[in-house]
């Protein structure tokens, strides 16, 4: 197995540091050409010499991504406008969008980082990587697309939908890597299924990068099996450039997040003091090689913990735990706190539960009454009241003992959930 960055890679800890350091005080320099940061530093009196150890992050100022929106289109920026070359606005999942600029040396460093993510994985030249994922403004298209040529892999710019000709391309290029938001990847599974196709035999996959949605280990696993390959989680957001800040190796046991181009802190999102390894905050992350548009301890919203302990691949970036919520997707119900991911851990566990589910929070006599949807396997007969019944009840015992309330469970034919065209919307909030 061949890592693509070898010496950054395999870097030692304390070279890591110096070369955190190093960069960290060159973002500072960059970011405070930006408008937005040129006034915080001159309100702090912060200049790069301030930054005398990596424990003087704390020094410098949070960012938000309301921030990030008040500062749209120009505030951010750090060097002049005829050296920015593209522009990504994020999917806007939880508001208005926000705009991240990059120069050719902004885009040239991420597609390195993307295409170190699958060689690690074990992705190489030889391969026939199809990207089904959206080549608009999301930068799950461009950001795997380049990252993957880079690589030397034969690239099908698939895109997102038309699933027919995504098998028939499958087929006909033998396509052995694919890069699916989860979702997508379980609804594709169905359609091949539904096409009297084995996926096992009749397609030649080796590798899944799944990223740009919160998935569980179950559902990793259920795709693993029935694919007969290996998944990968990829996590990025837009606001640090996207896909490959963090990517499972294949011991997959946590992400590596790239600590020589992110500065990871994990805060408790309420006191924004650190929390120790193992325990759940929220990740704050900061670019370290970025020109057009350095982020500053970036409030991601994400919810995850560093895995405490080294990985041995050998490689000394720290590992974070698969995403467990999102700071904006928790629902309080009866009291209680509940992530999505919960109910997907579950559901999962139930091998008649087959392509998605959905979540609906209704207001009804006076009570919130949480519904979980769930998509059946075809063998489940849903004229069979028996079987239904023993199916529900098993459903609400699972899922009962992992979020401590009792919701009502609804069984739908697979295939009967809208869950939107993109990313899936897993809660629908009508209270
Ligand atoms: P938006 O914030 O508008 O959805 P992005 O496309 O940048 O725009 O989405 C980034 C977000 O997607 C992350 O902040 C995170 O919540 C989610 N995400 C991305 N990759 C993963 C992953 N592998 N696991 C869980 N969540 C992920
Ligand atoms: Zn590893």
């Amino acid at each position: 197995m061949t890592a693509f960055h070898p010496d950054l890679e395999f870097i030692d800890s304390e070279d890591l540091k110096k070369l955190q350091l190093k960069r960290l005080r060159q973002t500072v320099d960059q970011a405070s050409r930006a408008p937005h940061y040129k006034r915080l530093f001159e309100k702090s009196n912060i200049t790069p010499g301030s930054i005398t150890s990596l424990e003087d992050l704390k020094l410098l100022p949070l960012t938000t991504k309301a921030d990030l929106r008040a500062g749209f289109p120009y505030e951010f920026i750090s060097v002049p406008l005829d050296e920015l070359v593209r522009v990504h606005v994020s999917s806007g999942t939880t508001g208005t969008p926000t705009a991240v600029y990059h120069t050719q040396s902004d885009l040239d460093h991420w597609t390195g980082l993307v295409a170190r993510c699958l060689a690690m994985a074990g992705i190489s030249k030889a391969d026939v990587f199809q990207n089904m994922t959206g080549y608009g403004l999301f930068t799950g298209g461009l950001g795997l697309h380049y990252g993957a040529e880079r690589l030397g892999c034969l690239v099908i710019p698939s895109s997102t939908g038309n699933t027919k000709r995504q098998i028939s391309l499958m087929r006909q290029f033998k396509t052995s890597a694919i890069h699916a938001i989860p979702s997508y990847a379980l609804k594709l599974l169905e359609s091949i299924r539904a096409m009297g196709l084995d996926p096992k035999k009749d397609l030649h996959l080796e590798y899944m990068v799944l990223g740009a949605e919160p998935h569980t280990d179950e559902t990793r696993l259920r795709l693993e099996e029935a694919y007969g390959a290996k998944a990968f989680n990829c996590y990025g957001l837009s606001e640090l450039n996207g896909p490959a800040v963090a990517f499972e190796c294949r011991e997959q046991n946590g992400s590596h997040l790239w600590e020589d181009s992110y500065l990871l802190e994990v805060l408790d999102p309420d006191t924004l003091e650190p929390v120790p390894d193992g325990e759940v905050g929220e990740l704050v992350l900061t670019t370290l090689a970025r020109s057009a548009m350095p982020i500053i301890r970036y409030r991601t919203r994400d919810l995850a913990y560093v895995l405490p302990g080294d990985c041995p691949c050998g490689r000394r970036h720290r590992r974070i735990s698969r995403i467990v919520g999102r700071s904006d997707d928790m629902f309080i119900i009866k009291g209680v706190n509940i992530y999505p991911m919960q109910v997907e851990s579950a559901l999962m566990k139930e091998p008649l539960v087959r392509g998605n589910y959905q979540i609906h929070l209704t207001h009804e006599d006076g009570m919130d009454v949480m519904t979980v949807k769930a998509e059946v396997s075809p063998e489940m007969d849903l004229d069979n009241q028996d079987a239904c019944r023993n199916l529900t009840k098993s459903l609400v015992h699972a899922l009962r003992s992992e979020i401590l309330i009792t919701p009502q469970v609804s069984l739908v034919k697979l295939g009967g959930i809208d869950t939107g065209p993109g990313k899936a919307i897993r809660m629908v909030d009508e209270r």
